[in-house]
């Protein structure tokens, strides 16, 4: 079975499940046990890859180094 990527309408949770095709439109927030959640369509689906929720941001330090001032 494929995974499935959702959002909660009600809380805005965002999870994972591995669900069927039929069962997808019967899938619920694990969070706050609302019915309605949205699938989302990841770009980044692939099967047994670790799954991040947040992307990693590259951590810039333009203006770093700056201390004591005035
Ligand atoms: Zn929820």
């Amino acid at each position: 079975m494929p995974f499935f990527d959702f959002l909660c309408e009600k809380c805005g949770h965002r999870f994972v499940k591995r669900v069927s095709n039929a069962e997808k439109d019967r899938v619920e927030c694990p969070e706050c046990g609302h019915p309605k959640v949205k699938q989302m369509l990841s770009p980044f689906f692939t099967p047994g890859s670790h799954y991040g929720p947040t992307p990693s941001i590259p951590d810039s330090c333009a203006g770093c180094g700056q201390a004591g001032s005035g």
